[in-house]
This record gives structure tokens, sequence and C-alpha cells, in this order.
């Protein structure tokens, strides 16, 4: 080249020239005598050449740069051959790092990995790291038999494999099913494989779940109870139905199928289909909507339908089900009764006269009229069921129910709340308060009249009488359980006053109610709290004023109220359950001073009574024998001291049982006192069978005797009653000598009563046994 410099360096673009004369300066200044380069010229028709220039530089003696000898080649070609190439190279790079599948590439021969992509890293859990230098075998990465893997290997290395599916281990076990596709490359001039490896565990999970959720839809839609259509919304055309379905209408799915809704008439009634289309378009959906459909023959069905809008193939289509509903409204309505009524009288039951009461409350308000309540209650019904069994008590029960049903008008409801209590629910009274309490009154008594009426059965002649309390809507109350309540204690107001009487609730009641249940709660407190004492009254023998036993006598010291008559508690003792406690407290108790009193030598074993008065409840106990035979023997109190007074109560309740238990505790030598002789039946029949030892004559009969002639007669009878079936008498509540006189005239001469003494506290009594004569 024999131009200027500048004219060498004209066609090289700018910033090339800076790099040549940086080059150039370095040649000359530096010790090395080579240059290499390679620059862009640009030629005249605009095209760039790359050029590469080696030169040599030779310096004369003293050093200087002489000249620059060398070569220019034209390397174009091969400079953008490179190009080309690390272009395509960081073209695969990228992908291979941003590929979402894993990729590994392999060394043939020995199947080592080379390299993965972040792809493989997130997909199977291992690093780069852990990988590279080492084999799929040795990593554990495939999940399949060893021949298999071997077999991929093989094919891996010697030829190309495409989407064959295998399973693969994650670093941490869990297999996972990738396709895998693999093609040969050279890397470096070394043989190579580059794996994809696509985890396709997801969506195979998501194909299983599809399918087996449209096998469950498949066979619920055909093995379903219910009917079931698809048809095409905008046509009504059957696209598809169920057995449920052909059971239903009686159609056959030829018959169905490929016609629509109005070809065969389903619905019966147009304006509820017009409904349910209704439903549809405003809510989306029906829901349980009860609706009239016609099957094959044109019979009508009650049929529960739900519809909802499906998208089938990309049509709109309507899933409907339906549910023939008419035998569940049937049984619905049988439930319903059954619910409501009594089976045995198939009267309405409390539910159900709670339900009237509360209707017939604010009617009669509305209309400023006023009901009543009746609650009756047979009296003695349980003796009926007891003695007569209780297949006699229920035609007892269904006579009473036909002749109350008789007996009211047709708006009034007869109710029976279980056992032997009815309520009778009158409505519509007119009047002042006066004129409606006459009605009722008179009405009530009508129906005890009614009621009483004898009946007949099993040739037996049998009679009832009812009690009845009333309360009246609205004076006695505004709300059904109210009215409920004070009938309730009207009522028993009313068997307290000797049945078969009719009592119209009264605010006193409310008070005697309450005040009754002040009491009970107060009886729970009073034996742990030591409220309870016994008192002990002798009996005498009026011969020779010999104290021949003694009446264990219960007595309330209530700590604000004092002591409490025992008539009134020693009731709600019986009928809150508290007495069966309280009996055991009270045996044990007496069992317990009596032997003391023996053991001080204050009384004689052969010649002293313990009378034990027991209570219905107490007695009626399964294990009362065992119970009473306990105390004894705790005590260790000789058998024969024991009296127990059981009352006709006792006895009319169930007269086996009690025959039973008097056989066995007589037994062990315990003997029993029939108590308030006169008052109850006195039947002479079961007096017969029952094995008591004495009859006590009530002091009812005793205190007028002497004056009472009527009374004296009674009194004359039951000792001649007794001495006839060889009972010992004894008289109970002797105050004056006259009735004492009187007594023994007659041959009774034990006797209990204030004449000789009250009932006492033990202490007393004992000072008592101390004083009197010891001659016996
Ligand atoms: P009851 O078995 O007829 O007891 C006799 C009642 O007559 C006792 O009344 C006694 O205090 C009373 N009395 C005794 N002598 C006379 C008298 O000369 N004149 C008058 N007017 N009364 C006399 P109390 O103690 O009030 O007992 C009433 C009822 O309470 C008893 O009648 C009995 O049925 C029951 N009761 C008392 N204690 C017990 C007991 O421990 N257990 C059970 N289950 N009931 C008891
Ligand atoms: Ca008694
Ligand atoms: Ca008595």
């Amino acid at each position: 080249f024999h131009e200027s410099f500048d004219a060498f360096f004209e066609g090289v673009p700018e910033d090339e020239r800076n790099s040549m004369r940086q080059a150039y300066r370095s040649l000359r200044e530096g010790p090395a005598g080579n240059y290499q380069i390679t620059y862009r010229v640009q030629l005249e028709n605009g095209i760039s050449r790359y050029i590469e220039s080696r030169a040599r530089l030779y310096r004369d003696d003293q050093g200087n740069p002489l000249r620059m000898a060398g070569t220019l080649l034209d390397i174009t070609d091969q400079v953008e051959r490179e190009q080309r190439l690390s272009a395509s190279e960081e073209k695969f790079a990228s992908l291979f790092q941003v590929s979402p599948d894993p990729i590994c590439v392999t060394r043939q021969d020995t199947g080592q990995f080379i390299e993965i992509n972040p792809a493989f890293t997130q997909t199977f859990g291992w690093a780069t790291d852990q990988v590279i230098g080492r084999t799929a075998e040795e990593i554990g990465l495939w999940a399949e038999s060893i021949e298999r893997a071997q077999r991929i290997e093989r094919v891996i290395r010697e030829q190309a494999l495409s989407n064959v599916a295998v399973v693969v281990n994650h670093r941490n076990g869990a297999p996972l099913t990738c396709v895998i596709s693999s093609r040969l490359i050279t890397v470096d001039d070394q043989p190579c494989s580059v794996t994809t490896l696509r985890d396709i565990t997801q969506q195979q999970r998501a194909e299983a779940a599809l399918k087996s959720s449209e096998e469950k839809f498949a066979k619920a839609f055909h093995s379903s109870p219910d009917a079931i259509t698809i048809t095409e919304r905008h046509s009504g055309r059957y696209l598809e139905i169920n057995d449920g379905f052909c059971r239903l209408t009686g159609y056959s799915t030829a018959e169905v199928v490929g016609h629509t809704v109005y070809e065969l008439g389903i619905w019966a009634d147009d304006k509820q289909r017009a409904a349910l289309l209704g439903e549809l378009r405003d809510r989306g959906r029906v829901h349980h909507r009860e609706m009239l459909g016609r099957n094959k023959r044109g019979d009508i069905l009650t049929v529960e339908v739900s519809v909802e809008p499906i998208t089938l193939n990309e049509i709109d289509c309507l899933l409907l089900t339906a549910r023939d509903v008419s035998q569940l409204k049937n049984a619905q309505a049988q439930i319903r009764h059954l619910a409501y009524h009594d089976p045995l009288t198939n009267l309405p039951n409390r539910a159900l006269l709670m339900d009237r009461l509360s209707q017939q409350i604010a009617l009669l308000k509305r209309h400023n009229l006023r009901g009543a309540l009746l609650f009756l209650d047979l009296d003695h019904f349980k003796h009926i069921n007891d003695s007569l069994g209780h297949p006699v008590g229920d035609t007892v029960l269904k006579i009473i129910t036909a002749r109350l049903e008789a007996s009211v008008r047709l708006e009034d409801t007869v109710a029976r709340l279980g056992g032997d209590e009815f309520v009778v629910l009158l409505s519509g009274l007119e009047g002042s308060r006066e004129l409606v309490e006459e009605k009722v009154r008179e009405l009530a008594d009508t129906l005890r009249e009614l009621l009483a009426e004898p009946m007949t059965l099993d040739g037996q002649r049998l009679q009832v009488t009812p009690s009845i309390g009333v309360a009246l809507i609205p004076d006695h109350g505004t709300t059904p359980a109210d009215l409920l309540k004070r009938a309730d204690i009207a009522l028993y107001r009313a068997k307290d006053s000797g049945r078969n009487t009719t009592q119209l609730f009264h605010t006193t009641m409310q008070k005697a109610a309450s005040e009754r249940l002040r009491m009970e709660n107060d009886l729970r407190l009073a034996l742990a709290r030591g409220e309870l004492a016994l008192h002990f009254q002798p009996q005498v023998d009026a011969r020779d004023n010999r104290i021949v036993g003694a009446e264990v006598l219960l007595r309330w010291h209530h700590p604000q109220l004092g002591q409490q008559p025992p008539g009134q508690f020693i009731q709600v003792l019986e009928e809150s359950g508290l007495i069966l406690e309280v009996g055991s407290w009270i045996l044990d108790e007496a069992c317990d001073a009596c032997a003391r009193m023996l053991a001080d030598g204050l009384i004689d074993a052969d010649d002293f009574s313990l009378c034990v008065n027991i209570s219905p409840r107490q007695f009626r106990q399964n294990d009362f024998v065992g119970r009473v035979l306990r105390s004894l023997d705790d005590y260790r109190l000789p058998r024969q001291m024991l009296k127990l007074e059981i009352t006709e109560g006792i006895v009319i309740q169930n007269l086996e049982d009690t025959i039973s238990k008097m056989r066995e505790l007589k037994r062990y030598g315990v003997s029993f006192a029939m108590d308030d002789f006169g008052t109850g039946y006195s039947s002479l029949t079961y007096l017969k069978r029952l094995p008591v030892d004495a009859l006590k004559i009530d002091q009812t009969f005793v205190r007028d005797a002497p004056i009472d002639p009527n009374d004296a007669e009674i009194v004359r009878a039951i000792v001649a009653m007794a001495r006839s079936l060889d009972l010992a008498v004894i008289a109970e509540g002797v105050e004056l000598t006259e009735q004492l006189e009187f007594l023994e005239q007659l041959g009774c001469h034990l006797y209990q009563g204030y004449l000789h003494s009250r009932p006492l506290p033990l202490q007393e009594f004992r000072q008592m046994l101390m004083e009197a004569p010891a001659d016996y």
C-alpha cells in the first residue's frame, strides 16, 4: 500500500480507527515486534469487510521504527459465520434457560449430566451441582423398573426418543409422570443427548378427575331414583332421560328422546308451567318447586321439581330433576297427625292444644270475647288401671273421650295430655265475666255428671268421676303455658278438696302453688341441714297405763318459718319423691333411737312396738323390703319390734304387690297396722287378704264417738271387724276421758292421744319411760 497513512485509514470507521491507533502506538512503544488486529473497512460500494491484519515492525539500529510489513486477510466470511453461530447459540441457551419444561444434556458415552435447566431444578428438586457429573441412575431419577430404565437410557443414548411417558422421581421421592423426548447433539465435539421431560402429572390427575366425575355423573343420572331429564332449552326437546323418568311417567326412552316437552304434555297445569319458567328466568334456577305432572296414562302426579341450566356441547340445556311427592305428602300428613294426636283416643295432644290455644287467645282478643280452659283429671283412675288392667283402663279412657266429644260444641277442642288428663278448650263466650263464669261452671258440672254416668265393662259396672280445674281466657292468663298452669293449679285444688268437684282458678291458689314450690325447694335442703327430727307418741294400754309402743312422727323445723305442719310437708315430700330419701332416714333414725332405749333398759324387746308410718311411694319401691331389713340390722333392732303403719292408699295401688311385700316382711317378724282405718275404702274383701296385725281407728271417729251415734256405730263396727279377723285394734287421737271410756266399753283398750301424751322429742319420751312404773 503506497498511499499515505491517512489514506489507509480512510475506509475505516472512526471507532475502529482509534483502536488501530492504539494498537500501533503500543506496537511502537512496547517491546513486542508483532501486531495483529481485526478491523472493519467500508468499501466504496458501501459494503463492509472484516480485515485481519498481521504485521511486523522493523526498526533501525537506534531502535526507531523503520517500516511495517505484513498481510491483510479478508476474513469477512469467517466473521459472519461466527456471528451467526453465536447468535444461534445464544438463542439456544436462552431457550434452554427459560423453557418451562425440564431439559438436560447428558454425555452419550457415560450418561453423565452436563447441563440441566432451571425448570429441571424446579420440577425435580435437583440443583445443578447435585447432578452434574452424575448419571440419572446414580441420582435415582427413574421411578421405573431397572430394565425399563436401562432401555430408556439406551434409547436416549443411541437414537432419538419421542414422547414416551416415563415416571420420574422428584428428589423427595414423589413420582411424577413425564413425557420425554431426546435428540442427539454434539457439544464441544462430544456426542451428547438433549432430553426434555414434560411433567404431565397435574394434567393426568385433572383428566382422571374429570373422567371419574363424568362417570359419577352418568351413574347418578341413570341410577337416580328421581326422574332426570336433559332438554334443549329453546326447543324443549328431550336429549336424554333416565330410568327414573320412565318409571315415573310410564314412557319408554324411545317415546321421549327427540320429542318435546309440549308434545308429551308433561305438565298438567299451564299456569304452573309459566310460573316455573318465570322462576327459572328470574333466579337462574328452580329449587324444589311443587308441580302437577301428567304420566303416560294421563294420571296427575304431584312432583317436586328442580331445574338447573347446563351447557352440553355448546347448546343451552336444562337439567330437570323431579320426584314423586304424592306418597311423601301422605306420609307427611300422617306424621303430622301422629305428632299432634294421641294414638289411643285420636284426640289432639298437648302440642296441638297449645297451638290451638295460642290461636284462640289471639282470636278472642280480637273479638273481645272470653274462653275457658277446663283441665280434667279422673279420680282414682290409677286404681282402675291397677286392679282391672290396662286394657280396661284404655276402654274407660275411650268412653270418656266419646262422652267429652259428644258434650262440647264443634268449635271447642277436647285434648288429652296423657294418662287420665283431659283438657277442654271452650271458645267464643260472650257476656260479662260473672255471666261467663256462671256459664262455664254450669258446663263443667254438666260434664262431670255426664262423665260420672256408670259404664258397664266386661259385665262390671264402673263409675269414674272427674275433678275439674278451670282457667278463664284472658282473665287468668294470656299465654298457653300460663293458662294451662293455672287450670292445673285449680285442678289440684279441686282434687285436694275431696275430688269430683269443679274449681275456678283464683289468684290465692297461685299463691298456694308457689308456696308449695317454695316448700319443696326448702325441703330438698332440710335433711342435709338437720332440720328434720322425729317425735315419739306413746301408745298406751288403758288397763294398766303401760306404754306398749310409740308412733314415730316426723317434724320439720324451718329455719325461718319455724315448726311446719306435717300434713302439708309430708304431702309435698310424697309428691316430689323426696319421701324416698327422707323415709330411709326416718327408718334409720327410729331404729337407732329404739335400739338405744332397748340397750338402756327403758323398753322390753317383747313388749314394745316401734310404729313407723310408711308412705305409698316409699312402700312401692322395689327394694322396700331390703331397705327395712337393712335398717333393722344396721342398728341391731329385734325385727319383731318394728310395726309399719300403712294406709289404704298403699293397698289400692297394687294389692298383689302389697300382699307379697307384707308377707315377706312378716316372715322376718315385722308387723303391720292399718292406719286411718274407716276413712278410705275399708273393704272387707282386701282386709281379709292382707296380713295386717292391727287396725288403727281414725281420730275423726274417735272424736265424736261419745256424742255422735253414727260415729259410735262405725267405731263399734271396726272393733267387731277386728275381733272377727283376729286383729288388734288401737284408737288414735284420744283427747278426753269420755272417749277412752267409750272405747274401753267396746273392748278397745289400746290408744294414743293427747289424753296420755302429745308426740314428744326423743329425750322427753325417754324421760317418760324412765318415770313410768317399771313393772312390765
Ligand atoms: P297419722 O299417721 O294419722 O298420725 C297421727 C296424727 O295424729 C299425728 O299428726 C299426731 O300428732 C296426731 N295426734 C296424736 N294424738 C292426737 C290427739 O289426741 N289429738 C289430735 N288432734 N291429734 C293427735 P301429725 O304428727 O301432724 O302427722 C300427720 C300425719 O303425717 C300422720 O298422720 C301421718 O300420716 C303423716 N306422718 C307423720 N309422720 C310421718 C312419717 O314419719 N312418715 C310418713 N310417711 N308419714 C308421717
Ligand atoms: Ca300413723
Ligand atoms: Ca292415723
